[in-house]
Formats: structure tokens, sequence, C-alpha cells
């Protein structure tokens, strides 16, 4: 089973200016189109996601966003719909620990099983980040906590749904940090703890299918020792996602 590597740059909050947002795409652009081995994606913040999605649409670069609302419309002050975001991306990030009940957001592993469930229903492949603290990983938890989250989101999952859904294992530790995992390390959760777990839910095509990315602390001076790893199919970048140079350096890099 061939999986195409991925780069999904999560802008986060940041690059939110129309401006901004516009500056890199133009200077990343004529670079990232000619990548043939590589699929990158570029997730905004909400305020330019509209007009970025007009801007990317003739080019093979795609785009998310970082968030949706489980429902599809309502009293929900401040929230955004799967079915609002679905005419202007492909994918959505979700689960994120900066969103989850450790993040800013309180959100659960429930909250994010549902917002999955939107996100499939409108058409959108999530990004779903799971991944241990600092204090998991040093009690030895890790792939309990990593298989927890996956159980949590996946089970019950009809198997051709979920082989929409990319999976993103971030350790919390990793994140910003400017220490990333090591890809052997990743590699190792990568495998037993998503691609194992998703071959019990779903059965071996399907476990096969699953992209499986790694996040935390990515760089162009790394990135090539991750996507060499056989359950690493690409990277969910950060801070490395917002300087145009560095970005293109390392999806070059990662185009092995
Ligand atoms: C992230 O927050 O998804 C992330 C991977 O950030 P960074 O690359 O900055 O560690």
């Amino acid at each position: 089973m061939i999986r195409r590597p991925l780069i999904a740059a999560n802008w986060k909050m940041n690059l939110g200016r129309l401006e901004d947002g516009l500056a890199l795409i133009r200077a990343v652009r004529p670079h990232l189109s000619h990548l043939p081995n590589l699929e990158v994606v570029l997730c905004p913040p909400f305020t330019v996601l509209a007009a970025l999605s007009e801007v990317l649409r003739p080019s093979p670069i795609g785009i998310g966003a970082q968030n949706l609302h489980w429902e599809s419309s309502g009293a929900r002050t401040g929230e955004v719909s799967a079915e609002m975001l679905a005419p202007l991306c492909q994918y959505v990030i979700l689960g994120h620990s900066e969103r989850r009940a450790t993040g800013s957001t309180q959100e659960t592993d429930e909250a994010i099983r549902v917002k999955v469930l939107a996100a499939l229903g409108a058409g959108l492949h999530p990004i779903v980040c799971v991944g241990e603290n600092l204090k998991e990983r040093e009690r030895g938890e890790t792939d309990e906590v990593v298989g927890r989250q996956i159980a949590a989101v996946f089970t019950g999952l009809p198997g051709h749904r979920a082989v929409r859904c990319i999976v993103a294992y971030e350790p919390v530790w990793a994140i910003g940090s400017g220490r990333a995992a090591t890809p052997a390390d990743a590699n190792r959760v990568m495998g037993f703890s998503i691609r194992l777990r998703m071959e019990e839910l779903f059965g071996t095509d399907a476990s096969e299918a699953i992209r499986v990315l790694y996040g935390g602390s990515v760089t162009a001076a790394n990135i090539a020792d991750f996507m060499v790893m056989p359950d690493i199919d690409g990277a969910l970048v950060g801070g490395a996602s917002l300087d145009a140079a560095g970005f293109v350096e390392l999806a070059r890099n990662a185009n092995v």
C-alpha cells in the first residue's frame, strides 16, 4: 500500500492578516507546486481561510481549518461548523493538544469524537491529533494514553470512513519545545499505538491505508530522518511552517 506523504502546516494563531498569509503563499507556492512525491496542506486561521482558499484553488497545495463545531448551525456564538468549512477547505485539524482537556479550551475525547464525525459527514478529512504529555511519558504511560485517545475517536467508526482520516502523533512535550522525539521512538509509538490499534479496529487494508504524521519541533534539519521511518507518512508542522524559506526547505527535504 502506497501512502502519499503529507506535510501539513499548522499556522495556529499566526499569519491571520490577509497580507501576511498571502505573502507566505506567494513565496512558497512556486517551490511547493513541483514536489510530485509530497502533498502539502496549509492550515491558516479562520480569518483568512476563505480568501486563501480562493488563492490556492488552482494549485496542488491543499488547505485546512484548525477546528470546527460538531453541530451544523444554531446558537453557538463564535463557532464554525463543518458545513461552513466544506466549501472552503479539504482538511481540518482536530484534537490538537492546545485545545484538548489539558489545553486552553478543555476539549474532551468525546468532543473530539463528535467533531471527527461532523467533519467526515461534511466530506472533510480530519487530521486527528493524539499524544502524551511529559508527566505521562515519564510515568511510562505513552502507549496507554495514545491507545486510549485513538480508541475514543475511532471505535465504532466504519472502516471506509476511518481511512479518510489522518492521525498526527504529537507528543505534547515536543510541541514548540525544540525537543523533537527521536524518529525511532516516534515510529515505534506510531506503529504500535496507532497503526496496530487501527488494524484491530478496521483490519489490515484500512490500517495500511491510513496516513500517520509525526508532529513536534519538526524542522528542515530533522524532517528527512522522520520521513525514512516506515510508519511515518509525513509531519504536522507548527513553528517551522511560518517562515517561507525554511518551510520550502523543509518540504524539499521531506520529498525523499
Ligand atoms: C503543532 O503545534 O502542531 C506543532 C507540531 O508545533 P511545532 O512544530 O512548533 O512543535
